[in-house]
């Protein structure tokens, strides 16, 4: 097992990546602190689980709900090994036509959700010379489809602020990666077809983009997550790793 009794939080862990994250961290021997809004979701995943487990109920962009979190980790297992920021948001929209808090949400979720949860869960990492953080970026980052402005700029965020966690800690035996999947198939890109004029188009679209002929599915990802948090990938710090069957060589 590559993560045996090793601590690991997973924040957006009730639904899509994350949860298939969740659940793959544990067949690994992990303990999980499963981490999100969702209260219903994030108790089916425990249940399904099953094990040692540790549900926190928050929104990740909150500092105080983000260091009251790390605390009851901290609590009850005393240490954190891995973290996975998963918790995101995808509110669409091209800049002339999204307003100023659909562009504060989405920085509010997806940025300062990550940097909260970072700042926080790596202090022990810092005083215990080891840890592994994966964060998630996006394929958008890198070539954009469109229509989601505030979501593509917000996962370029991510891309440069895992750069330079990585260099800033990287001393400190805490490596920090990014995962950039394509698409992959969970509620969020379903809702995002919702919002499209021709949704038939868009499906086909995103096939043709992925030189593979398809979407991605979120246990894809979670082995990319594995390999990074665990010690096969001891010497990879600062990476963004590309989980989009092909897109971006395309
Ligand atoms: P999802 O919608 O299935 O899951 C996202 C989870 O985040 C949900 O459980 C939701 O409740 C939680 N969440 C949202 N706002 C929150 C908040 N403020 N506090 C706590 N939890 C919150 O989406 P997913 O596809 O699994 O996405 C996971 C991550 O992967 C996101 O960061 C997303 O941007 C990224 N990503 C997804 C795709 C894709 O195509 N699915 C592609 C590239 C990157």
């Amino acid at each position: 097992m590559k993560l045996k009794d090793q601590v690991a939080i997973v924040t957006g862990a009730a639904s899509g990546i994350g949860a298939a994250t969740a659940r793959l961290f544990a067949a690994e021997g992990a303990k999980i602190a499963l981490v999100d809004l969702d209260e219903a979701g994030l108790a089916k995943v425990a249940t399904e689980i099953g094990g040692d487990t540790l549900t926190v109920t928050a929104d990740v962009s909150s500092d105080e709900q983000a260091r009251a979190g790390v605390a009851r980790i901290m609590d009850k297992w005393g240490r954190i090994d891995v973290l996975v920021t998963a918790a995101g948001a995808s509110l669409g929209g091209t800049v002339d036509r999204i307003d100023e808090a659909t562009w504060d949400r989405t920085f509010a979720i997806n940025v300062k959700g990550t940097f909260l949860w970072v700042h926080h869960a790596i202090q022990p990492m810092i005083a215990a010379k080891s840890g592994a953080i994966v964060t998630l970026g996006s394929q958008l980052a890198q070539s954009s489809l469109g229509n989601n402005v505030a979501y593509i700029a917000s996962k370029g965020a991510i891309a440069s602020f895992t750069k330079t966690v990585a260099v800033d800690h990287a001393r400190q035996g805490i490596r920090v990666n990014a995962l950039m999947p394509g698409v992959i198939d969970t509620p969020m890109p379903a809702r995002s077809l919702k919002r499209q004029a021709d949704p038939e188009a868009a499906r086909a679209l995103w096939k043709t983009r992925h030189p593979m002929g398809r979407i991605g599915q979120p246990e894809e990802v979670a082995k990319a997550a594995l390999f990074l948090a665990s010690s096969d990938s001891s010497f990879t710090t600062g990476t963004l790793l590309f989980v989009d069957g092909g897109w971006t060589a395309h």
